[in-house]
């Protein structure tokens, strides 16, 4: 039997790197996969990869700053699969790099509005359809960057950090209603987020990683894969990096 037969989840921000990886790894292990991005051309190729792999996956947009466009992809996945066991909250941007002293207000606000409410509006309408379901499994994408700074961030740094506190709180919450709640910490991983970098920013990151080289986005829906299937039954309330030895040092 495969790790999430029968399963139904959701994952934003699927249309693009860690979200594609994660959309297409609980399809690969026999669940119904809500594909949510606000970009339908780069979705609709996730949902293109899995199909060929056989697997079931449709496309709902939605724009995860939005309260209301979380409301309507959860019951869009009720309306087309009838339940909601997984939610993957994974969409986020890197916003603009500054010191706190002269970070733009603007770029502050979207950072959080996305990174750190796109996950609460979420969990605040995945939750009640996951009590519904019977329970349910929440993973929250933050960042290495929830559990220490990096300078020229701190939007992205603070949204991270409250991400971590909120999969917390939704834990002590539900986890005894049968919704575990974790956070995983991904490093510098190879995707379109940091397309914007030049060459000598990425070699000094590749630097940073002990492991020395960035993480594959594969490499972080593993982890997200097993923490949301019964593998990790006792797991909940946690935070968990996969980062090439970043953190250790
Ligand atoms: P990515 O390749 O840029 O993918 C992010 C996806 O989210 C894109 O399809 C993007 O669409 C979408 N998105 C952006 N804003 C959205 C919104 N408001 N509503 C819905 N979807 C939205 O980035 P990634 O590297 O896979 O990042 C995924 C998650 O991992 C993020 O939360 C990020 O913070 C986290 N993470 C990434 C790294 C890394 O080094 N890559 C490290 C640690 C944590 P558009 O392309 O149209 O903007």
């Amino acid at each position: 039997m495969k790790l999430l037969q029968d399963k139904v989840a959701i994952v934003t921000g699927a249309g693009s790197g860690i979200g594609r990886s994660v959309a297409i790894a609980y399809a690969r292990e026999g669940a119904r996969v809500v594909v949510s991005d606000m970009d339908e051309e780069s979705a609709d190729q996730t949902v293109r990869l899995i199909a060929s792999e056989g697997g079931e996956g449709f496309f709902v947009k939605c724009d995860v700053s939005s309260p209301e466009d979380n409301e309507a992809l959860v019951w869009a996945t009720i309306g087309k699969y009838g339940a909601l066991h997984i939610a993957c909250n994974n969409a986020g941007i890197g916003g603009a790099m500054a010191p706190t002293g002269m970070y733009p207000v603007e770029a502050w606000d979207k950072v959080i509005a996305v990174n750190l409410s796109g996950a609460f509006y979420g969990a605040r309408y995945q939750i009640p359809a996951m009590l519904n379901s019977g329970g349910g499994v929440i993973i929250n994408m933050a960042s290495i960057l929830g559990s220490v700074g990096f300078a020229n961030s701190p939007a992205y740094v603070a949204a991270k950090h409250g991400l971590i506190g909120l999969t917390k709180n939704i834990a002590l919450e539900y986890s005894s209603k049968g919704i575990r709640a974790n956070a995983v910490g991904p490093a510098f991983i190879k995707t379109p987020l940091l397309k914007d970098l030049d060459e000598e920013t990425m070699n000094w990151l590749v630097g940073r990683h002990p492991i020395g080289r960035m993480g594959e986005p594969k490499e972080v829906a593993e982890l997200v894969l097993w923490l949301s299937s019964p593998k990790a039954s006792f797991i909940t309330g946690s935070y968990y990096p996969v980062d090439g030895g970043y953190l250790a040092q």
